[in-house]
């Protein structure tokens, strides 16, 4: 089979790879229909996750059909079509039986990390039965692609962890895709206000059709200053942070109201200053959270309804062999407006 892998820092090649087997009788082997490229694989190729060794094949995200189910694989069996959620969970560890699918003992962020992943023909799925998920017949299949990763991550480590409340004020710092994940979750919960934080004007545009009602350019204007104006003083109630850098963190510090959740989403490279001397009287909440995608089944069901159109987050097309092309397009998102780009094995 064709694979993307991982050669070092800055290589990378769609190369000839063993196709996976069954290792233990839990496994299911993936023939993978569509995948996509995550922010996160570009911190991998600029080398900024060390465990990830030359040879590793990326990716996390994905649909795909059931090649071979292992012996003991008892909810999945060949020809069924599988959605793979970007966590592997054994199901059975202390932290999987308290939902904590991230910190699994066994599993967690594995797939394109320490395993080989679904940049690939096939793949192997550990712990099958409760690493997949059934995809409903007559589903969008491409749409649930967006529900590896982003979707769940947006709404577990944003929307839920900020407490998201009818009428409250959110604030929303980064309108890359996870930021608009946490946009279009939110309004499960019918918040009063969603203002959407960006340096890019396009990005901002997006976010107004995905149900932004106010958005700040904080590259041209003062956020701090805006919020003020749209909140009378008195700040936000939820400050999702969905970049991963030290000044958006500190943003979130300035622009949070008394009671609010600062809800962090981004992967921060560096530490950032806490202001205890402004936030020490303030009653609020900092939160931090690794995706457990514990809530993928109810995403699932509100897809079906219409509820949540995840489609809306794919701007480009590629097939899987065309994957160089589509890193060259996604690392360059600004310029070629791209959010999700979808790679199909054809
Ligand atoms: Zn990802
Ligand atoms: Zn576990």
């Amino acid at each position: 089979m064709n694979a993307l892998v991982y050669h070092g820092p800055g290589q990378k090649a769609w190369e000839e790879k063993p196709k996976p087997v069954i290792k233990d009788a839990t496994d299911a082997i993936i023939k993978i229909y569509k995948t996509t490229i995550c922010g996160t694989d570009l911190h991998i190729m600029k080398g900024d996750v060390p465990e990830v060794t030359p040879g590793r094949i990326l990716g996390h995200e994905g649909v795909g059909i059931i090649e071979e189910a292992g012996s003991a694989v008892s909810s999945f069996k060949k020809g069924d079509h599988v959605l793979i959620s970007c966590i592997t969970s054994c199901g059975k560890c202390d932290y999987c039986r308290k939902g904590m699918y991230s910190h699994c003992e066994n599993g967690g962020w594995i797939l394109g990390h320490l395993i080989d992943g679904t940049q690939a023909e096939y793949v192997r799925i550990p712990y099958a039965d409760t690493s997949l998920y059934p995809i409903p017949a007559g589903a969008d299949e491409e749409a649930l692609v967006m529900l590896s990763d982003i979707l769940p991550t947006g709404f577990e480590c944003g929307v839920l962890n900020g407490r998201v409340q009818p009428g409250s004020t959110v604030a929303i710092i980064g309108s890359g895709p996870i930021g608009l994940a946490a946009l279009l979750t939110a309004q499960f919960y019918s918040p009063a206000k969603i203002i959407m934080i960006d340096p890019d004007d396009n990005r901002l545009a997006v976010a107004k059709t995905f149900g932004a009602t106010h958005t700040i350019n904080n590259k041209t204007e003062n956020a701090v200053d805006k919020i003020n104006s749209f909140t009378n003083s008195k700040g936000v109630d939820t400050a999702i942070e969905a970049v991963g850098i030290p000044a958006t963190f500190e943003l979130c510090q300035q622009i949070i109201g008394a009671g609010g959740v600062i809800a962090n989403i981004g992967v921060h490279g560096k530490s950032a200053e806490l202001h205890l001397e402004t936030l020490w009287s303030k009653n609020i909440t900092i939160t931090t959270r690794l995706v457990d995608t514990v809530t993928t089944p109810l995403l699932l069901k509100t897809v079906q309804s219409k509820k949540l159109e995840p489609n809306k987050l794919i701007t480009h097309h590629f097939k899987l062999s065309d994957i160089i092309n589509a890193y060259e397009t996604f690392g360059h998102a600004d310029k070629e407006k791209a959010l999700k780009v979808i790679l199909t094995n054809e």
